[in-house]
């Protein structure tokens, strides 16, 4: 039932990818490089990045436990988003459908690629039915984008929901697991092998503590992943990133000691907002935020910005009036918000 180039665009799927330097050349003998128009001074950083950051993903392929031909690597994870749109759907003709509240990259690159964005309003408990995404699907919708944990509303989506969608839509399934390391849920990124249709969005930026370096990840079959390095910048992780992203991805055991205290801490700050008077509803969270709804969300905002604290106003967010999305911190910030928060309370 699944055609990947039915649903290509034609250009892309006969595009010839560009040839660099790196491409044409990458046996390990050679000791003098005069193909690149590099500098010879400054080493190492006088020479182009791999590629195909081959050394990068031999080492994601054995934590993630999927080959490194399944792995595509990104500015962020938001490049991978983009590259949904620029490799499936043709400007001004094709859709995606999405849900609503979630992450509003989906909607922006959808608009940047003057392709029509259909949004599904989540249910009362911000979870999917997936006959209403079906529903809204028609022969030119290229790709359905969900997102679990979601942002902003923390909550994991239903699998028997997602593996409907999957089974029964066509086009590409995009699963954004950004926050997936703080929840206790199976996660998607296993079934690619099972799925030609999904593509799992990975990042750096949320447990792995490396929003700074830029790097977000693909797990999809090798056809979608070498579709998407065809249409890649060439270059596009430099190799500042690609060094810091193995010498971060070595210290497994700092990040999942990091991963528990914030899971820790989630809890006891989500049990104490719950308690203010201010608070209204503190929503389930598997991710390392959550959403609480306030009596007055916008006054509460501004006061904490008074008081030098940022969280993320999402009031004007379908579905979440209201609502502010809190970051959980170190127990050092989340202390500090807390007592900010008691002592509005009780102006
Ligand atoms: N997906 C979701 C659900 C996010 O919330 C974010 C960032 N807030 C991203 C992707 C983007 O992450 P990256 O830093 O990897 O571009």
């Amino acid at each position: 039932m699944f055609d990947l180039k039915s649903i290509v665009r034609p250009n892309i799927w006969g595009l010839k990818p560009y040839s660099s330097a790196r491409d044409e050349y990458s046996g390990k003998e050679a000791h003098t490089f005069l193909d690149a128009n590099e500098s010879p001074y400054n080493n190492p950083y006088n020479r182009y990045p791999d590629p195909l950051q081959r050394e990068l993903k031999q080492q994601l392929a054995a934590l993630k436990g999927v080959r490194p031909n399944q792995i595509f690597l990104g500015n962020g994870s938001d490049e991978a988003i983009d590259l949904v749109f620029r490799v499936f759907c043709t400007p001004g003709r094709d859709n995606i459908v999405t849900i609503e509240p979630s992450y509003g990259m989906y909607e922006v690159c959808a608009d940047i690629n003057n392709v029509e964005c259909r949004k599904v309003p989540l249910n009362s408990r911000f979870d999917i039915v997936a006959d209403s995404l079906l529903e809204v699907c028609n022969d030119r919708t290229k790709a359905i984008f969900l997102c679990t944990p979601n942002n902003p509303t923390g909550n994991t989506l239903d699998a028997g929901e997602i593996r409907k969608v999957l089974e029964l839509f066509s086009g590409i399934v995009v699963i954004d697991e950004a926050y997936s390391e703080f929840s206790s849920q199976p996660i998607w990124r296993p079934e690619i092998d099972k799925y030609p249709n999904l593509i799992v969005l990975n990042t750096l930026s949320k447990a792995w503590a490396s929003a700074g370096i830029r790097l977000g990840m693909a797990f999809a079959q090798s056809d979608i992943i070498a579709l998407f390095n065809k249409v890649k910048y060439p270059y596009n992780i430099n190799i500042l990133t690609q060094h810091q992203a193995r010498e971060i991805l070595s210290r497994r055991p700092d990040v999942e000691d990091w991963i528990k205290l914030t899971i820790n801490e989630r809890l006891s700050l989500m049990y104490a907002v719950n308690e203010l008077d201010i608070c209204q509803q503190v929503y389930p969270s598997e991710a390392n935020f959550f959403l609480a709804r306030f009596k007055d969300a916008n006054r509460i905002y501004n006061y904490l910005v008074d008081e030098g604290i940022i969280v993320r106003n999402r009031s004007r967010v379908k579905l979440c009036d209201d609502c502010l999305r809190i970051t959980i911190g170190s127990p050092k910030e989340n202390t500090t918000l807390l007592s900010a928060l008691r002592r509005y309370y009780y102006n």
